[in-house]
């Protein structure tokens, strides 16, 4: 039997968030990797595209611990991979690459030369000085929201792949109603998604992809916690935070053919990279947190679940902190400030939210 090996990226629960190398074959109606280290069977692996431009592919499966994928690391990889397995996964394999190369085509426009010259000034401007975060704030100022949304969607697909997402459900209609009520008279089109994925976690993506982990969903008492996790989650993207922060990282070529809608372009490469660096000063999380309050308070949602919810994750025993906590430090020093933003807010009239929590939960898995 003949075997070919073909180098991967691996991605693995506590693995960094852009993969480790390995190397991966097919052996007997398995998927294998690193010799015999971990080995798959084809029934339970699953194909997606993600990354830019689509097409970027990966191989994904679930496990105890979580969400496993692997991805090709190039093109020759790609094409061992695709000579290498076997039916029924070379079936899924094959339409998802008919499916890659027809978005490719239609996503690729390149950059006017127009476009170029009424840039110039912040191009030259951006040369000198693109270190400052100002400077990135300034440059998104350039991006309307219809590209924000073409970039939010490109990472949604690169950070989202192989995720169990789904919108149906009793967990994913309470989200998108209590969101909605947020976002009311939003300039987003926001989509909310729960994540079949047991860690405590949810996350917001420029354009309105909103993200929320069963994890999130089982550690809150209340519809009032989650409601504050997703107000503060969803400033991120009103107030362009996420947006903001990925222009810095990826530099000024990036921005700029996103301010001429040229989404295509090499320059913008890995964006789900420097979305899994969501980590904000800690000014933009008490932005985020003020216009947080204001949102409920404008929602009539009682805002002590958003403190509760931060507090109890912040008092959880256990060696490894929830994922929340680690791009949402819930320090005493917040809680207090949050404290007193709402009483400086005064009471506002808020209703209990209409629903039974307990049973959410019994039917969110
Ligand atoms: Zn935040």
């Amino acid at each position: 039997m003949s075997m070919t090996e073909f180098d991967i990226t691996y991605y693995a629960p506590g693995f960094p968030a852009h993969g480790n190398k390995a190397r991966a074959s097919f052996v007997d109606g398995s998927l294998v990797i690193n010799g015999q280290e971990v080995k798959v069977p084809l029934s339970e692996i699953g194909v997606t595209l993600g990354g830019f431009d689509h097409k970027q592919l990966y191989l994904f499966w679930h496990h105890e611990e979580g969400r496993y994928a692997i991805s090709p690391v190039d093109g020759n990889a790609l094409e061992q991979l695709q000579k290498s397995t076997p039916e029924p996964l070379a079936g899924l394999l094959k339409n998802a690459v008919k499916d890659a190369s027809r978005k490719a085509r239609r996503s690729h426009f390149g950059l006017g030369v127009l476009g170029l010259f009424l840039l110039l000034p912040l191009l030259l401007a951006g040369l000198v000085v693109w270190q400052s975060h100002s400077i990135a704030g300034w440059a998104a100022g350039y991006i309307s929201i219809e590209n924000e949304q073409k970039l939010g969607e490109m990472a949604f697909q690169q950070a989202t792949a192989g995720m169990k997402l789904r919108q149906g459900g009793m967990d994913a209609a309470a989200v998108r109603e209590i969101g909605s009520r947020l976002t009311q008279g939003s300039k987003y089109k926001y989509q909310w998604y729960v994540a079949e994925d047991p860690s405590i976690n949810a996350f917001a993506v420029p354009g309105g992809y909103v993200v929320v982990n069963t994890g999130l969903i089982q550690a809150a008492d209340s519809a009032e916690e989650v409601a504050g996790v997703l107000a503060h989650e969803v400033q991120h993207v009103e107030l362009r935070h996420t947006l903001k922060n990925m222009l810095h990282s990826l530099g000024l070529r990036a921005a700029l053919a996103l301010a001429l809608g040229d989404v295509g372009s090499s320059a913008l490469g890995n964006v789900a990279a420097q979305l899994s660096e969501l980590r904000f000063s800690r000014d933009l999380e008490s932005e985020a947190d003020k216009n947080g309050l204001a949102a409920l308070r404008n929602s009539g949602i009682a805002p002590q679940g958003m403190v509760r919810f931060f507090d109890k994750l912040r008092k959880q025993e256990g060696a490894t902190p929830p994922a929340l906590l680690s791009t949402h430090p819930a320090s005493e020093d917040r809680m207090r400030v949050l404290q007193e933003m709402i009483k400086e807010q005064g009471a506002w009239p808020a209703k209990p939210l209409p629903y039974d929590w307990t049973i959410v939960k019994s039917t969110s898995k």
